[in-house]
């Protein structure tokens, strides 16, 4: 599932092609994705608009247009944005075709349709409803060791959860929560109440730097993910834990274990973390 690093590096990929363009086309397969097909408001905002802005929130894709609509775009499980030539031949799972005035086109791919593909008229667009309830972005300002510490204060919550509840933080996923726990040296399992100033001073910080690293390596391929061009990532060359169980720790040489929190898999070091 692409986290907040890919959709990041999916956002930089496709802003060049799409800033400035005119939409002249908006098709669909016709199968359902996480919503119905924005149909009538395409019809009314997306045909002959021009994209202004390509910004991301959380995990979801924000294109602006000049008339004040919004294409907002989640990749969900499987999701796959690219820019191709309109000639291409479709791809089996192809379900939204956005013909540009550049002779270019993009295409949203989502084999497991949890993705969303919305418009929202100008009236929606200053609140977007996708957004809602959301945290700070990891990357931003608001996300301080003061506002996680407040955040996790008198909860019992294993700390790895606190951090991917998107009410608190959005973007951080199963990966990259692994990731930022062994680099903070804070056990996922510690009750988020427990945790000292110092300790979210940790996690804030290597959140911040792992995320980071994952957009400046192109995000991490675990299964199918690419950026805009069909080019897969590298993160996953630099992982310490995710996906590491039974092997050697890469800072002490203790063995990786697994378990389930949540109901995900989670890695971590029982001598690098406490
Ligand atoms: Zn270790």
């Amino acid at each position: 599932m692409p986290e907040l690093p890919e959709v990041e590096v999916v956002r930089l990929g496709l802003a060049p092609h799409l800033l400035g363009r005119k939409i002249v086309a908006i098709t669909h397969s016709g199968k359902k994705l996480r919503s119905p097909f924005p149909r009538a408001a395409i019809a009314r905002w997306g045909i002959g608009a021009t994209v202004v802005a390509v910004a991301r929130r959380a995990k979801y894709l924000l294109l602006s247009l000049d008339n004040g609509g919004l294409i907002v775009v989640h990749l969900g499980m499987s999701g796959r944005l690219c820019v191709t030539n309109p000639g291409e031949p479709l791809r089996s799972h192809d379900h939204v075709r956005l013909r540009l005035d550049a002779g270019l086109e993009l295409r949203f791919n989502d084999a497991r349709r949890f993705g969303l593909f919305d418009l929202l008229p100008p009236g929606e667009a200053g609140n977007p409803k996708w957004l809602r309830d959301l945290g700070p972005e990891p990357l931003g300002p608001e996300f301080t060791a003061a506002f996680l510490h407040a955040k996790a204060q008198g909860k019992k919550t294993p700390i790895k959860n606190l951090l991917m509840d998107n009410r608190v933080v959005v973007g951080i996923g199963n990966i990259y929560a692994s990731e930022s726990l062994f680099a903070a040296r804070v056990l996922p399992t510690k009750p988020a109440g427990t945790l000292s100033l110092a300790a979210c001073q940790r996690i804030v910080a290597n959140s911040r730097q792992v995320l980071g690293q994952a957009i400046a390596a192109g995000g991490t391929t675990i299964s199918d993910f690419a950026n805009a061009s069909g080019e897969a990532g590298y993160f996953q060359l630099q992982l310490m834990v995710y996906d590491r169980a039974g092997q050697p720790c890469r800072v002490c040489g203790a063995t990786i274990r697994k378990i389930v929190l949540g109901g995900r898999s989670t890695f971590f070091c029982p001598r690098c973390q406490r």
